[in-house]
């Protein structure tokens, strides 16, 4: 098998989590999540969910060597390496560390897709998440901070993708299933 890197972008709410579950299971893919990954640190007690919790809570983002770090022990025994990313990279030093990671293991990011959701849409959403299922950050206040923080870390990462002619964009709008169709439509 070759191997292939997919990422999903985009603001908290856009559907990543779910769509990325989906896009893997379909392409054969190991999905990465470093929001489920950090939440596994932080239920079992581990010295890295430790120093991870406040900053998940406040809506900050956890410091660019320890995600790499957690990265890369994922992908050190994948071979070929053949991910969904979701939530990494989220910052420009994550992005070039990825770069690096991936030329060590002799593979390039496949494409990058962009869920487009309209702003209230993602708020309404992921309001009714934190009613659903409790998630210590997704109240009014923190969520609003962290599409701040996407806004101003992690937005800047579609311009690098698209600079290098493997960025697209679809809009996460509609049933899940119709917005997995799309995804597959500009992968293909
Ligand atoms: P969402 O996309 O809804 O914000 P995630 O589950 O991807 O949710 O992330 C939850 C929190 O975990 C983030 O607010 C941040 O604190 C931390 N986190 C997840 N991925 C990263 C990452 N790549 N870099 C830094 N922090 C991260």
């Amino acid at each position: 098998m070759q191997p292939e890197v997919i990422l999903l972008m985009g603001p908290p709410g856009a559907g990543k989590g779910t769509q990325a579950s989906a896009l893997a299971e379909r392409r054969d893919l190991r999905k990465l999540s470093t929001g489920d990954m950090l939440r596994a640190n932080v239920s079992e007690g581990t010295d890295l969910g430790m120093r991870a919790k406040a900053l998940m809570d406040a809506g900050e983002l956890v410091p660019d060597d320890l995600i790499v770090a957690m990265v890369r022990s994922e992908l050190d025994s994948m071979r070929p390496v053949r991910v969904l990313l979701d939530g990494f990279p989220r910052t420009p030093g994550q992005a070039e560390a990825l770069d690096g990671l991936l030329a060590e293991y002799g593979a390039e990011m496949t494409a990058a897709v962009l869920l487009d959701v309209p702003n209230d849409m993602l708020v309404e959403r992921l309001l009714k998440r934190a009613a659903e299922e409790g998630r210590t950050d997704d109240t009014e206040e923190t969520i609003r901070h962290r599409m701040s923080v996407y806004e101003k870390s992690t937005r800047p990462l579609i311009d690098f993708y698209a600079e290098r002619g493997v960025m697209h964009r679809v809009s996460g709008v509609g049933a899940v299933a119709e917005v997995t169709s799309r995804i597959e439509e500009v992968l293909d």
